[in-house]
C-alpha cells in the first residue's frame, strides 16, 4: 500500500459581507456569527480529517460593484485564499449587483453549486427562487454567493460545505488521479455524504455529490437529521508503542497531525478502559474508606461495613392499638381503670390481674399487662361526678391471646440483626437513613465520593454571566455551568477550575493547581484537531499521563478523551476530556464521567452505569455510521405503562438545546452495527434508552 500524500494544507477562507446597511453599521451584521459557526460546525465534524477551514479574512462592504471586485481579487490573486464567500446582493433589487461583479471574475462557472444551493434553499421556501446565486473559480479560488438573509446564507452553505473541500482542493491544483482513486462511493464516504437511493454511480461522477439527499436537506433545515462526519482519507501514523501519540507543542503548526493518531475505539471499550483506571471497590486500588455521620448527607453514598442493629426494635413491650391493656387471661367483664400509659417515656405503674389501664398506641404496657383491647370493643361503665374521667370499663372482647395488640420488644429489629450490608446505597428515598437511625446508628463507614473540578478551555470562551455583549468570536462557557449543576445535583461536590486559555501555560498550571483539590478532573474543549488543541499534549508531555483512549466511535463525542496523570505517590488522577460542544460534553458526561465518578464512590459491577430502558420511538430516526447517542424526552404512557421517546429535535452537537427536557439519550446503533440493511428506526419500533433524568408521565 503506498500511502499517499496529505492532501492539502488548511482550506482558506474569506467571508465577504455585502450589504449597505451592514457596511453603514456593523453591529447590524449577523452573517459574520452566523457563517462563522457553520464553518466552525464543519470543521467539528472532520475531527482527523486532512484539511480544515480557516476563516482568514472577514469584511463588510457596501452593495458597490467595484467595491466587490477590488476585494474578490485582493483575496483571490494576492492572498490566494481557498474560499470567497459572499452574502448578499443576490435578489432582485437595483442595488443587488454582487452575482454580476462576481460573474465578471470568475474564469469557470460552477453550475453544480448553484443547483446544488438552490435545491436545497427550495427545499425550504419557495422564495429561493428570487436568489440569484453564482459560483465559480477564480485561479486557485472558489468563489460562492449566498442570499443576504443569515437565514437563507447558514441553509445554502450547509447545504454543499461537505462538498467544497473537495472543490477547493481541485481548484488550487490537487492532482485529481489521486483525488479520485477509489471512485465516487469512497468520494461520497470521505465527504461524509450518503447518495440517493438507486443513484448511478458511475455516469454521474461530478454531479451526485448528495446535495439533492435527504442528508443535505437534513442538515439544511437543521432539524434532527444526520450529519455523516468524512472519515480520513489517509493511513493512520504513528501507532508504535511507547511513542506520544500527542503532538509536540514545541513544533510548528505545520508539524501537528493531520489525523487522529489515536485509535478509535467503542463505546463498550471506553467503558471498560474507565473501569479499569478508576478506584473500585475490591481491587487494590479501592476507593478510600471515610466515616460518615448518619444525616441528610449520608445520602449517596455506599456502606464500606456490614451494619447490625445496635438495639431491638421497639426497644420496649408497645400497643399497636389505642384501647386498655389487660391480662389476657381475665376476659370479658367490668375493670376498673387504673393507670394511663400514653406514648411518652416515664414510669409507668404495674398492672394486676382485674385491672385495666389506658393506653394508646406505640405506648409501652405496664408491667404485668399481657395484651391490649381496642378501644372499639369496649363501653364505659362509670366516669367521675364530673364526668371527665373513666373510673371503670366494660372489657367485651372474649377469648384474647397473650401479646394480642401488642409488638414484641425486638419483633421488629433485634439486637446484632443484619440491618444494611456492605455495599448498600443511602438512597434519596429516606429508607436506609431511617433504618440506620431507628436503631442509634449515628457514624458509619463509606466510600468517599470524589470531588470533582471542572475547567473549560478555549480562547474564544468567556464566562456565562458576564453582562456586556459578546464580540466576534466569543462563546459563552454554557459548559461549565452545565457541568457544574449535573454534578452537584448527583450528590458529588463540585469545584469550579474556571476557564482556562488556550495557551500551554494557562493550561498547565491550572490544572497542577487542581490536582491537589480534586479526585477527578473533567475539562472541556480542546481535544480536536486545531492547533491550539493542548489537552492531549499537556497531559502526555507536560505530566506524563497515559492517555487511555482519545477518540470514541459515537455521535455526539468522538475527541472524548480519558487519561490518567500520576500524582504523589501512586494516587492518579483521572482526567475527562470532553468535546467542547456543548451536546458532546454533556452526553459524554451522563455515559463516561457518571459512571467513573460511582465506580470511585463504590458502585460495583453494573450499578455504576445510569439504567437503560427499552423505548418507543414516536418517530423515524435515521441512522448514522457512528453508533448515536440521540438526545430525546421519555414519557410513562399512563394507560399500556409503555415508555414513549420523543426527539428533543435537532441533534447537532454544538446544540445545547437539544438536551433542554431531555431526560434520555436514545442508544441507536451505527448503521454498519445492524445486522439488516435498515438505514432508520421506524416509528413505532423499539429502541435501546440511556435514562439519564426523572421520568414523566405522558400529557393527555
Ligand atoms: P473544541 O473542542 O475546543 O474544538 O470546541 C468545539 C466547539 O465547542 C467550539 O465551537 C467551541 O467554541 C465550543 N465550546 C468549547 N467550549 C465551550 C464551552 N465551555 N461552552 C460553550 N461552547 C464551547
Ligand atoms: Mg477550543
Amino acid at each position: 500500500m503506498s500511502a499517499r500524500p496529505p492532501l492539502t494544507k488548511e482550506l482558506t477562507v474569506g467571508l465577504l459581507i455585502v450589504s449597505d446597511t451592514a457596511a453603514a453599521d456593523h453591529a447590524t451584521d449577523r452573517a459574520i456569527d452566523t457563517l462563522t459557526a457553520v464553518i466552525a460546525e464543519a470543521n467539528a465534524a472532520i475531527h482527523g480529517n486532512t484539511y480544515e477551514w480557516l476563516i482568514e479574512e472577514r469584511r463588510i462592504i457596501p452593495d458597490d460593484k467595484d467595491k466587490i471586485q477590488e476585494k474578490i481579487k485582493d483575496w483571490c490573486d494576492t492572498k490566494g485564499l481557498s474560499l470567497v464567500v459572499t452574502t448578499g446582493g443576490t435578489g432582485f433589487a437595483k442595488r443587488d449587483v454582487t452575482p454580476e461583479a462576481v460573474s465578471e471574475l470568475l474564469d469557470k462557472t460552477a453550475s453544480g453549486l448553484v443547483h446544488g444551493m438552490l435545491a436545497a434553499s427550495l427545499k425550504i421556501t419557495p422564495f429561493a427562487i428570487m436568489s440569484r446565486p453564482v459560483a465559480g473559480v477564480r485561479g486557485e479560488t472558489v468563489i460562492i454567493t449566498l442570499p443576504g438573509s443569515p437565514k437563507g446564507a447558514k441553509e445554502n452553505l450547509e447545504s454543499i460545505i461537505k462538498l467544497l473541500p473537495h472543490a477547493c482542493i481541485q481548484a488550487a491544483g490537487g492532482d485529481s488521479r489521486v483525488l479520485h482513486s477509489g471512485g465516487i462511493k469512497k468520494l461520497e464516504k470521505e465527504a461524509g455524504v450518503i447518495p440517493l437511493e438507486g443513484h448511478d454511480h458511475h455516469s454521474h461522477l461530478y454531479e451526485s455529490g448528495g446535495l439533492a439527499s435527504d442528508d443535505a436537506i437534513g442538515m439544511s433545515s437543521g432539524c434532527g437529521h444526520h450529519h455523516h462526519a468524512p472519515t480520513p482519507r489517509t493511513q493512520q501514523s504513528g501507532e508504535a508503542g511507547g511513542e506520544l501519540r500527542s503532538n509536540d507543542l514545541t513544533g510548528n503548526v505545520a508539524q501537528r497531525h493531520r489525523s487522529s493518531p489515536y485509535p478509535m475505539i467503542s463505546v463498550k471499550e471506553a467503558h471498560k478502559l474507565i473501569a479499569q483506571n478508576i478506584p473500585a471497590v475490591g481491587t487494590s486500588s479501592a476507593p478510600e474508606i471515610i466515616k460518615r455521620s448518619v444525616d441528610a448527607g449520608l445520602v449517596g453514598y455506599i456502606l464500606a461495613e456490614e451494619v447490625r442493629a445496635r438495639e431491638s426494635v421497639p426497644a420496649f413491650r408497645a400497643s399497636i392499638v389505642d384501647g386498655y391493656a389487660v391480662v389476657h387471661t381475665d376476659g370479658v367483664g367490668i375493670y376498673p381503670v387504673v393507670g394511663v400509659s400514653h406514648a411518652s417515656p416515664g414510669e409507668i405503674k404495674p398492672l394486676e390481674a382485674g385491672q385495666i389501664a389506658r393506653i394508646t398506641t406505640g405506648a409501652p404496657l405496664p408491667p404485668g399487662a399481657t395484651a391490649v383491647v381496642m378501644v372499639e370493643d369496649t363501653r364505659i361503665s362509670k366516669t367521675t361526678e364530673d364526668g371527665t374521667e373513666e373510673l371503670e370499663i366494660e372489657i367485651l372482647a372474649s377469648g384474647l391471646t397473650e401479646l394480642e395488640n401488642v409488638r414484641e420488644v425486638g419483633s421488629d429489629m433485634k439486637t446484632g440483626d443484619l440491618l444494611l450490608g456492605k455495599g448498600a446505597e443511602i438512597t434519596a428515598v429516606g429508607g436506609e437513613v431511617g433504618l440506620l437511625a431507628s436503631v442509634g446508628i449515628r457514624e458509619v463507614l463509606v466510600y468517599r465520593k470524589p470531588i470533582v473540578g471542572v475547567l473549560s478551555t478555549g480562547d474564544e470562551i468567556v464566562q456565562h454571566d458576564r453582562v456586556e455583549d459578546l464580540s466576534i468570536g466569543e462563546v459563552r462557557d454554557s459548559n461549565r455551568p452545565t457541568l457544574l449543576a449535573a454534578i452537584t445535583a448527583r450528590g458529588y461536590e463540585a469545584v469550579d477550575l474556571g476557564i482556562a486559555k488556550d495557551q500551554p501555560g494557562t493550561l498547565e498550571e491550572t490544572l497542577k493547581a487542581s490536582f491537589s483539590k480534586v479526585d477527578v478532573i473533567i475539562t472541556t474543549g480542546g481535544v480536536s484537531m486545531g492547533e491550539k488543541d493542548l489537552l492531549k499534549p499537556t497531559i502526555e508531555r507536560t505530566f506524563a499521563g497515559t492517555i487511555h483512549f482519545g477518540r470514541v466511535a459515537m455521535k455526539p463525542g468522538k475527541p472524548t478523551t480519558f487519561a490518567t496523570i500520576p500524582f504523589k505517590n501512586k494516587i492518579s488522577k483521572p482526567i475527562f476530556s470532553l468535546p467542547g460542544n456543548p451536546a458532546s460534553a454533556t452526553v459524554t458526561f451522563h455515559l463516561f464521567v457518571l459512571p467513573a465518578l460511582r465506580q470511585f464512590s463504590g458502585f460495583i459491577g453494573d450499578d455504576v452505569y445510569l439504567p437503560k430502558a427499552l423505548v418507543t420511538t414516536d418517530q423515524d430516526l435515521v441512522l448514522d455510521p457512528r453508533p448515536e447517542y440521540h438526545r430525546a424526552a421519555v414519557r410513562i404512557d399512563r394507560s399500556s405503562g409503555n415508555l414513549v421517546a420523543k426527539s428533543t429535535g435537532g441533534q447537532r452537537s454544538s446544540r445545547i438545546g437539544s438536551l433542554e427536557a431531555a431526560n434520555a439519550l436514545l442508544c441507536l446503533p451505527g448503521l454498519g452495527e445492524v445486522g439488516d440493511k435498515r438505514t432508520r428506526v421506524p416509528r413505532g419500533d423499539k429502541v435501546e434508552a440511556l435514562i439519564i433524568g426523572d421520568l414523566k408521565v405522558l400529557d393527555g
